[in-house]
């Protein structure tokens, strides 16, 4: 099966939204940009043997490749509509296809999104996927807008994902599934939109994510580590163990928020969201964690590093 006929039969779909003019096919596709809100696009790459292991299910992959992207537009407060899937493969191997369809599509229809068009060649595996959504300027959450006194929240769980590639064979399948088959907080995101300030997808870690926003912002954070909202499995390891796999282990797509005390109130009460406020902002800088005997240090923010 030569690249076209795999487009042809895996990839191409009829555009189902009315912003898709046209979609896989031609030399490239057109949107019609949503009336009175703004494009918001980001793009991702995960390399085999990097971002997953070589091992892992073609379906979980294709999962995957579309997840890490979404994530990036909860933590903007967009909407998704639609994506780019350019995937380099050794070779023209139809069931990895056909794996990675499945999972891919059946992510993009849970958030009704449209694969619009993308790049098929041969070479080492490597997929990146291009995903674009709508926003009003004055909802969208940047890493620049967290204030002193504002309190930080999390959404989701932390270092399932970090244990399930910890534990390898012997992880569970619950730990398992944060590790490949990671939730994108859209909804949670859209909820978020319009009254939290900054926000971050957690991808890297905690300390590394959250320092993003502190850096952005020119301001500092304090840490409650008794408050991290941990995977249940993550809970029962050693605490030392739980700590470092929450703050620095990474591929949670948790969403973490900073945001009013007083829109604390009301968003903590509200039924589509399960925030745990984990700390506020600071006015000086750093990142400071207290432990359960309120002991206070500095964290450093490491998290995965790429170079
Ligand atoms: P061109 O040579 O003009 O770049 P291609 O042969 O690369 O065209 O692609 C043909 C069509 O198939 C284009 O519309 C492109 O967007 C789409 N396409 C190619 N690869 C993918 C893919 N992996 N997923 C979705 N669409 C794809
Ligand atoms: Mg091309």
């Amino acid at each position: 099966m030569n690249e076209f006929e795999l487009i042809e039969r895996y990839f191409r779909r009829p555009p189902q939204a009315d912003w898709c003019l046209l979609g896989v096919g031609d030399d490239a596709a057109v949107i019609r940009p949503p009336h009175g809100e703004e494009l918001v696009i980001c793009s991702d790459t995960l390399v085999a043997g990097r971002h997953f292991p070589e091992a892992t299910a073609p379906a979980d992959i294709g999962w995957k490749a579309l997840a890490v992207n979404l994530s990036d537009l909860a933590a903007m407060g967009a909407r998704p509509l639609g994506c780019l899937l350019n995937l380099s493969l050794p070779e023209a191997d139809e069931s990895f296809v056909e794996g990675f369809a499945s999972g891919f599509f059946s992510l993009a229809a849970k958030h009704g999104v449209e694969l619009v068009g993308g790049d098929t060649t041969r070479g080492p595996l490597c997929i990146s996927v291009t995903v674009f959504g709508a926003a009003k300027a004055s909802r969208l959450m940047r890493r620049d807008a967290a204030r002193p006194g504002d309190i930080i929240a999390v959404e989701g769980r932390l270092g399932g994902a970090a244990l399930a590639l910890r534990q390898g064979d012997q992880a569970s399948s619950s730990v398992r599934d944060c590790l490949n088959r990671p939730r994108p907080l859209i909804e949670a995101g859209l909820l978020l939109a319009g009254t939290a300030h900054a926000a971050i997808d957690v991808s890297d870690g905690l300390a590394a994510d959250l320092n993003h926003i502190l850096v952005a912002s020119g301001v500092g954070a304090r840490l409650e580590l008794p408050q991290l909202p941990l995977h249940p499995e993550v809970v029962a390891q050693d605490l030392e163990l739980a700590r470092q796999l929450a703050l620095a282990g990474g591929d949670d797509y948790a969403l973490c928020v900073t945001l009013d005390a007083d829109d604390w109130e009301e968003l903590d009460r509200h039924p589509g969201l399960s925030l745990r406020r984990i700390g506020e902002i600071t006015e000086s800088p750093g990142l400071v964690a207290v432990d359960e005997t309120g002991a206070e240090g500095p964290l450093e923010p490491a998290g995965f590093r790429h170079f």
